[in-house]
């Protein structure tokens, strides 16, 4: 913060409300149009709706030169020039469906001084897809001639968080941008995005060869300025519900509870495959007597169709979408009234987004995750070839596990914003991990539904059988340990070979009564949600192996094992 404006702060403002009839700036905007001015790089985290295009579209207009915007999504590109035109900006886009003719005169444009002698205006901004910058040679090369005359004012890279193979999306187009810095040192980046986890935000920096994050506080430092809006949102309403294991259960509870809360309204029902969007979406009409209409839509539907749904909902015809992940970038229904998840996201990241949709106008919505602890091995087998996408399944139920701990204040710790945040003091919101939110499922449980049990004895022995059943070669899943240890697996614990042939299993390799007799009374449910807990800690681990049919899950003793049962026994 200068302690006077900076020279062009008038500037700014003329032309904001001039050009989109804005008159005071939004979240960070401010800041990040500065460090702009300023020929700062610069890593900007807004949430989806917060208003990030202002941020590029303003200094552009007013710097010398053309900055060139790299952005994923053709639809999004089409509006943003669209708008740009009527409002009399000189704007152009290239991606796989411009013509050769509108390319060749792009080009041109670009390449040819403006002025009384040159051709026409000069262009503000140019809008292309990562492909382009990936494949098109000649791109590179006009973007190399600006670069060379000083006319490339910057290069915006939207949707940031593709780059990291960490993340949630990401996409290796987005890689192949580390060349941007090598190839333009000198011409500033600026990176958007509404997601970046606390892995992701290194990982970033590192691909884009953007410089460490600058100290606010040094003068002169030129690092890479950061800002970030304040991830928490008042008006969401995080809970996570109980599951029921019968399918059809599941649905009629979710039907009864939408209707409870918001009957006639909109929202989103994410679900994890395209089957299950189909199947919920019919689950929701016949639960609910038709009183929920709701549509369907994946990366199988039509175009045509897409688009049908999409209108419909916005305008109210469609009260629900039961979807997969496929409806996501450009959906913006400012009065989506609530975001349930009928089975958990991949990663935090993803759930975190996906959420983000409800309560844009900001009036009070609700994220409900709907969640049995079954669901975690089906995940995990779906994300088995994903760097890292075991860990991220993990942060994930921890956070569906999580029956203490304020849902903001869990989010805050996992993004990276409360680290951007918090040189601003005296910020009090959850994330910053000073106060918890007051308004989630874990902040509202009363006392008596927050009573503890004491599980030292189930622990001990599902450690002590694991342990067993792993030193004699055999395998248990986490089902089956959840029996033995509530004493219903009899005296013996079949164990699978596995050096025989897959079906054949042999008996009484661990003798269960000498190991641990006696009955716990302890329901399934709760037993097969404290092991979970044992993995998420480190003292179970999973093992997986594909047959043909499916990918199997076992338990096994876990890092942290050994040093627990030796304490237990002595
Ligand atoms: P994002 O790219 O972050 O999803 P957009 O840049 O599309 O969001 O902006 C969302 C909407 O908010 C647009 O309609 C834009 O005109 C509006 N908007 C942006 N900044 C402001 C502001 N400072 N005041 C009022 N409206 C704004
Ligand atoms: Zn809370």
């Amino acid at each position: 913060k200068p302690s006077e404006p900076f020279e062009w702060a008038s500037q700014l403002k003329k032309t904001m409300e001039k050009v989109w009839g804005i008159k005071s700036f939004r979240l960070c905007q401010e800041g990040v149009c500065n460090a702009n001015m300023d020929g700062r790089d610069i890593l900007c985290v807004m949430p989806t709706g917060g208003g990030k295009s202002l941020c590029y579209q303003l200094p552009a207009l007013l710097s010398p030169g053309t900055t060139i915007i790299i952005s994923p999504l053709l639809s999004l590109i089409a509006d943003q020039v669209l708008n740009l035109r009527e409002a009399g900006v000189e704007c152009v886009m290239l991606t796989g469906t411009t013509s050769k003719q509108e390319q060749n005169e792009a080009f041109a444009r670009m390449t040819t001084k403006p002025g009384p002698g040159g051709r026409g205006k000069e262009i503000k901004l140019c809008y292309v897809t990562p492909e382009k910058v990936a494949k098109s040679k000649r791109l590179i090369s006009v973007m190399e001639q600006l670069a060379t005359s000083g006319r490339l004012a910057r290069i915006v890279i939207d949707e940031a968080h593709c780059c990291s193979a960490l993340g949630h999306d990401f996409r290796p187009d987005y890689k192949r941008l580390s060349v941007l810095k090598s190839l333009f040192p000198k011409v500033p980046i600026l990176a958007v995005t509404a997601t970046l986890s606390q892995k992701v935000l290194p990982d970033l920096l590192k691909i884009l060869k953007l410089p460490p994050l600058c100290d606010g506080r040094a003068a002169n430092s030129r690092g890479t300025c950061a800002f970030s809006a304040p991830l928490y949102r008042k008006n969401l309403h995080y809970k996570v519900l109980p599951k029921a294991t019968n399918a059809k259960v599941a649905i009629q509870e979710m039907a009864d509870w939408i209707r409870e809360h918001h009957p006639g309204e909109s929202g989103i029902v994410y679900c994890l495959s395209k089957k299950d969007t189909e199947v919920v979406a019919q689950g929701l009409m016949e639960a609910s007597q038709g009183s929920i209409k709701t549509g369907v839509y994946h990366a199988d539907v039509a175009d045509a169709a897409k688009e049908r749904i999409h209108r419909d909902w916005k305008r109210g015809k469609l009260h629900c979408v039961c979807a997969t992940i496929a409806f996501g970038l450009g959906i913006d229904k400012a009065e989506t009234r609530y975001v349930v998840h009928a089975s958990m996201s991949k990663s935090m990241d993803g759930y975190y987004q996906e959420t983000g949709r409800a309560g844009r106008d900001g009036a009070r919505s609700d994220c409900v995750l709907y969640y049995r602890h079954q669901d975690a091995s089906r995940i995990l087998s779906l994300t088995l070839g994903e760097t890292d996408g075991q860990s991220k399944v993990h942060d994930m139920l921890r956070y569906a596990q999580d029956i203490t701990t304020c849902r903001n204040k869990i989010f805050g710790k996992y993004f990276a914003s409360s680290a951007l945040l918090s040189s601003e003091k005296g910020d009090k919101s959850p994330e910053n991990l000073d106060s918890p939110c007051g308004h989630c499922d874990n902040c509202c449980r009363s006392s008596d539904q927050k009573q503890t049990l004491d599980m030292t004895r189930a622990v001990w022995k599902a450690l002590k059988v694991a342990e067993a059943v792993s030193r004699a070669g055999g395998r248990v899943t986490l089902s089956g340990l959840a029996d033995v240890v509530r004493g219903l697996a009899g005296g013996t614990f079949p164990v699978v070979q596995p050096s025989k042939a897959q079906s054949s299993e042999t008996r009484g390799a661990v003798d269960l009564e000498a190991l641990c007799g006696g009955k716990l009374i302890l329901s399934k449910e709760r037993t097969e949600t404290l092991l979970l807990d044992l993995v998420l800690n480190g003292y179970l681990q999973e093992d997986f192996h594909a047959t043909a049919y499916a990918v199997n899950v076992y338990v096994q003793p876990g890092p942290k094992a050994t040093r627990y049962t030796r304490l237990a026994s002595g």
